[in-house]
C-alpha cells in the first residue's frame, strides 16, 4: 500500500533495525523502545488487522513467532521473558494499520519487577 509506513519498511524505503526476514514476514525495531530489544513481527503482505487474515496467513505468520522470539531472548542473557500483544483496531490501540506482533523482552532488572 502506498501510504503505509510498515509497507515502506519491508520495501526498504524508510530506514529500520531488521531483525528478521523470510518471504512471508519481517521483523525490525520499534522505534519506541518499551524495554531494549522491542521488536515488530510484520507480514510482508499489507493486512489492516487480525480480521483480515486468512488460515493459511495467520499460520504462516503466528508460527514464526517462537523462532523470532528465540533469537531476541538468546541475544542477552538478561532477558528473562517476554510479552507478546497484538493491538486491533483504533479501540485496541492499534496506531500503525499494517498488522504487526510486539514482542517485548522483559529483564530482571525491569521497573516494576521489584
Ligand atoms: P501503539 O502505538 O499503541 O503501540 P500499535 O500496536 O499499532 O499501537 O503499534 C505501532 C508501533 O509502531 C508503535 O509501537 C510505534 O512505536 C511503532 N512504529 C511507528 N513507526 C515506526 C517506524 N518507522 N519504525 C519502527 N516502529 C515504528
Amino acid at each position: 500500500m502506498d501510504d503505509c509506513i510498515f509497507c515502506k519498511i519491508i520495501a526498504g524505503e524508510i530506514p529500520s533495525t531488521q531483525v528478521y526476514h523470510d518471504e512471508v514476514v519481517t521483523a525490525f525495531l520499534d522505534l519506541t523502545q518499551t524495554t531494549p530489544g522491542h521488536t515488530l513481527v510484520v507480514p510482508n503482505k499489507h493486512v489492516k488487522d487480525i480480521f483480515a487474515y486468512d488460515a493459511d496467513l495467520a499460520s504462516a505468520v503466528f508460527a514464526r513467532l517462537p523462532k523470532i522470539a528465540r533469537a531476541i531472548r538468546d541475544s542477552n542473557p538478561d532477558i528473562k521473558g517476554m510479552n507478546i500483544l497484538n493491538n486491533n483496531g483504533e479501540v485496541a490501540y492499534q496506531s500503525v494499520f499494517h498488522s504487526h506482533i510486539h514482542l517485548v523482552p522483559r529483564y530482571t532488572t525491569d521497573d516494576d519487577f521489584g
